[in-house]
Protein backbone atom coordinates (compact mmCIF):
# COMPACT_ATOMS: atom_id res chain seq x y z
CA UNK A 1 0.00 0.00 0.00
CA UNK A 2 2.50 2.32 -0.95
CA UNK A 3 0.86 3.68 -3.79
CA UNK A 4 0.29 6.88 -4.44
CA UNK A 5 -3.06 9.03 -5.92
CA UNK A 6 -2.52 11.88 -7.51
CA UNK A 7 -4.79 15.20 -7.65
CA UNK A 8 -5.81 15.44 -11.24
CA UNK A 9 -7.03 11.47 -10.59
CA UNK A 10 -9.41 11.51 -8.13
CA UNK A 11 -12.67 12.03 -9.57
CA UNK A 12 -11.61 9.76 -12.22
CA UNK A 13 -11.01 6.53 -9.49
CA UNK A 14 -13.61 7.93 -7.53
CA UNK A 15 -15.99 6.38 -10.16
CA UNK A 16 -14.06 3.58 -10.43
CA UNK A 17 -12.78 2.06 -7.32
CA UNK A 18 -14.23 4.41 -4.44
CA UNK A 19 -17.19 2.97 -2.33
CA UNK A 20 -20.29 4.66 -2.19
CA UNK A 21 -19.51 6.44 0.83
CA UNK A 22 -16.71 8.27 -0.24
CA UNK A 23 -17.98 9.14 -3.82
CA UNK A 24 -20.97 10.48 -1.90
CA UNK A 25 -18.76 12.95 0.01
CA UNK A 26 -16.74 13.89 -2.97
CA UNK A 27 -19.75 14.58 -5.38
CA UNK A 28 -20.98 17.07 -2.01
CA UNK A 29 -17.78 18.86 -1.24
CA UNK A 30 -17.87 19.29 -5.02
CA UNK A 31 -21.13 20.83 -5.15
CA UNK A 32 -21.01 22.93 -1.76
CA UNK A 33 -17.41 23.65 -1.69
CA UNK A 34 -17.64 22.31 2.00
CA UNK A 35 -18.05 19.20 4.32
CA UNK A 36 -18.38 19.14 7.72
CA UNK A 37 -15.86 17.70 10.42
CA UNK A 38 -16.88 14.67 10.47
CA UNK A 39 -16.87 14.27 6.54
CA UNK A 40 -13.78 15.96 6.42
CA UNK A 41 -12.47 13.38 8.96
CA UNK A 42 -13.42 10.62 7.39
CA UNK A 43 -13.13 11.81 3.55
CA UNK A 44 -9.50 12.91 4.39
CA UNK A 45 -8.53 10.10 6.54
CA UNK A 46 -9.65 7.86 3.65
CA UNK A 47 -7.65 9.91 0.98
CA UNK A 48 -4.85 9.92 2.97
CA UNK A 49 -5.24 6.20 3.44
CA UNK A 50 -5.53 5.47 -0.82
CA UNK A 51 -1.87 7.27 -0.96
CA UNK A 52 -2.95 11.22 -1.44
CA UNK A 53 0.27 12.85 -0.47
CA UNK A 54 -0.08 15.90 2.20
CA UNK A 55 0.58 18.57 -0.11
CA UNK A 56 -1.85 17.16 -3.11
CA UNK A 57 -4.66 16.96 0.05
CA UNK A 58 -4.20 20.96 0.84
CA UNK A 59 -4.14 21.40 -2.37
CA UNK A 60 -7.52 19.31 -3.30
CA UNK A 61 -9.19 20.86 0.04
CA UNK A 62 -8.14 24.15 -0.14
CA UNK A 63 -9.43 24.12 -3.95
CA UNK A 64 -12.90 23.64 -2.84
CA UNK A 65 -13.34 25.49 0.16
CA UNK A 66 -11.59 28.60 -1.20
CA UNK A 67 -14.70 28.69 -3.48
CA UNK A 68 -16.47 28.80 -0.55
CA UNK A 69 -14.98 30.73 2.65
CA UNK A 70 -11.93 32.06 0.74
CA UNK A 71 -8.24 30.96 0.48
CA UNK A 72 -7.59 33.10 3.95
CA UNK A 73 -9.77 31.37 6.05
CA UNK A 74 -8.73 27.96 4.53
CA UNK A 75 -5.42 28.23 5.41
CA UNK A 76 -6.28 30.00 8.98
CA UNK A 77 -9.01 27.49 10.27
CA UNK A 78 -8.86 24.48 7.70
CA UNK A 79 -5.38 23.80 6.67
CA UNK A 80 -3.84 23.02 10.28
CA UNK A 81 -6.53 20.01 10.83
CA UNK A 82 -5.57 18.65 7.38
CA UNK A 83 -1.98 18.49 8.45
CA UNK A 84 -2.75 17.22 11.84
CA UNK A 85 -4.19 14.32 10.39
CA UNK A 86 -1.27 13.55 8.21
CA UNK A 87 0.57 13.72 11.74
CA UNK A 88 2.10 17.12 11.12
CA UNK A 89 0.87 19.19 14.06
CA UNK A 90 -0.60 18.66 17.59
CA UNK A 91 0.52 15.47 19.34
CA UNK A 92 2.18 13.82 15.44
CA UNK A 93 -0.25 11.11 15.77
CA UNK A 94 -0.23 9.17 12.12
CA UNK A 95 -4.15 8.49 12.44
CA UNK A 96 -5.20 6.24 10.18
CA UNK A 97 -8.43 5.76 8.30
CA UNK A 98 -11.92 4.85 9.58
CA UNK A 99 -12.96 0.90 9.29
CA UNK A 100 -16.39 0.40 8.21
CA UNK A 101 -17.42 -0.72 11.33
CA UNK A 102 -16.59 3.21 12.86
CA UNK A 103 -18.31 4.70 10.00
CA UNK A 104 -21.61 2.63 10.39
CA UNK A 105 -22.23 3.35 13.49
CA UNK A 106 -21.19 6.91 13.13
CA UNK A 107 -24.57 9.50 13.97
CA UNK A 108 -24.62 12.27 10.93
CA UNK A 109 -26.59 15.19 11.63
CA UNK A 110 -28.74 17.35 9.39
CA UNK A 111 -25.90 18.78 6.46
CA UNK A 112 -23.48 16.10 7.32
CA UNK A 113 -22.61 13.53 4.77
CA UNK A 114 -20.00 11.42 6.45
CA UNK A 115 -21.67 7.49 7.50
CA UNK A 116 -22.48 4.96 5.36
CA UNK A 117 -24.83 5.33 2.68
CA UNK A 118 -26.12 1.67 3.06
CA UNK A 119 -26.85 2.29 6.81
CA UNK A 120 -27.60 5.93 6.84
CA UNK A 121 -29.41 6.93 3.69
CA UNK A 122 -33.28 6.36 2.99
CA UNK A 123 -34.47 3.66 0.55
CA UNK A 124 -35.17 6.29 -2.46
CA UNK A 125 -31.65 7.74 -2.19
CA UNK A 126 -29.97 4.64 -1.51
CA UNK A 127 -31.86 3.03 -5.01
CA UNK A 128 -31.26 6.27 -6.78
CA UNK A 129 -27.28 6.47 -5.81
CA UNK A 130 -26.74 2.52 -6.56
CA UNK A 131 -28.46 3.01 -10.26
CA UNK A 132 -26.16 5.85 -10.51
CA UNK A 133 -23.46 3.70 -10.14
CA UNK A 134 -24.96 1.29 -12.40
CA UNK A 135 -26.64 -1.29 -10.56
CA UNK A 136 -30.31 -2.18 -10.97
CA UNK A 137 -32.49 -5.02 -11.00
CA UNK A 138 -31.57 -8.38 -9.39
CA UNK A 139 -28.13 -7.13 -8.35
CA UNK A 140 -30.61 -4.16 -6.63
CA UNK A 141 -33.00 -5.87 -5.07
CA UNK A 142 -30.57 -8.01 -3.57
CA UNK A 143 -28.87 -5.38 -1.95
CA UNK A 144 -31.65 -3.90 -0.27
CA UNK A 145 -32.68 -7.05 0.88
CA UNK A 146 -29.16 -7.11 2.81
CA UNK A 147 -29.56 -3.43 4.02
CA UNK A 148 -33.38 -4.63 5.41
CA UNK A 149 -32.02 -7.21 7.20
CA UNK A 150 -28.81 -4.50 8.53
CA UNK A 151 -25.94 -5.94 6.75
CA UNK A 152 -24.74 -3.39 5.49
CA UNK A 153 -20.95 -4.48 4.66
CA UNK A 154 -22.65 -7.52 3.12
CA UNK A 155 -24.43 -5.12 0.81
CA UNK A 156 -21.45 -3.05 0.03
CA UNK A 157 -19.89 -6.28 -0.71
CA UNK A 158 -22.58 -7.17 -3.18
CA UNK A 159 -22.22 -3.58 -4.79
CA UNK A 160 -18.18 -4.15 -5.24
CA UNK A 161 -18.92 -7.60 -7.02
CA UNK A 162 -21.65 -6.08 -8.77
CA UNK A 163 -19.97 -3.04 -10.45
CA UNK A 164 -16.39 -5.09 -11.07
CA UNK A 165 -17.84 -8.28 -12.03
CA UNK A 166 -16.04 -10.21 -10.02
CA UNK A 167 -17.08 -12.43 -6.50
CA UNK A 168 -15.39 -10.65 -3.35
CA UNK A 169 -14.49 -13.50 -1.02
CA UNK A 170 -13.30 -11.72 1.68
CA UNK A 171 -15.88 -9.42 2.16
CA UNK A 172 -15.79 -5.46 2.36
CA UNK A 173 -14.60 -4.00 5.80
CA UNK A 174 -12.76 -1.04 5.50
CA UNK A 175 -13.49 1.55 2.53
CA UNK A 176 -9.54 1.49 1.54
CA UNK A 177 -9.68 -2.16 1.49
CA UNK A 178 -12.75 -1.71 -1.01
CA UNK A 179 -10.50 0.67 -3.21
CA UNK A 180 -7.40 -1.63 -3.43
CA UNK A 181 -9.13 -4.84 -4.33
CA UNK A 182 -11.04 -2.80 -7.38
CA UNK A 183 -7.54 -1.02 -8.15
CA UNK A 184 -5.77 -4.65 -7.67
CA UNK A 185 -8.84 -5.68 -10.35
CA UNK A 186 -8.69 -2.76 -12.95
CA UNK A 187 -4.83 -1.96 -13.08
FE1 LIG B 1 -18.27 2.73 3.03
FE2 LIG B 1 -17.91 0.47 4.42
FE3 LIG B 1 -20.38 1.54 4.10
FE4 LIG B 1 -19.11 0.39 2.08
S1 LIG B 1 -19.84 -0.63 3.96
S2 LIG B 1 -20.22 2.33 2.00
S3 LIG B 1 -17.00 0.98 2.46
S4 LIG B 1 -18.67 2.42 5.22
Amino acid sequence: DAAEISLKDIDQLAKSSFPLCMRHMLDKLRENHHLKHGGRMQFGLFLKGAGLKLEDALAFWRAEFSQKVGSERFDKEYAYSIRHNYGKEGKRTDYTPYSCQKIISATPGVGDHHGCPYRHFGEENLRAALNRMGVSGHALEEIMDKVKNRHYQLACTLTFEATHGVSCDSGINHPNQYFSESQKILQ
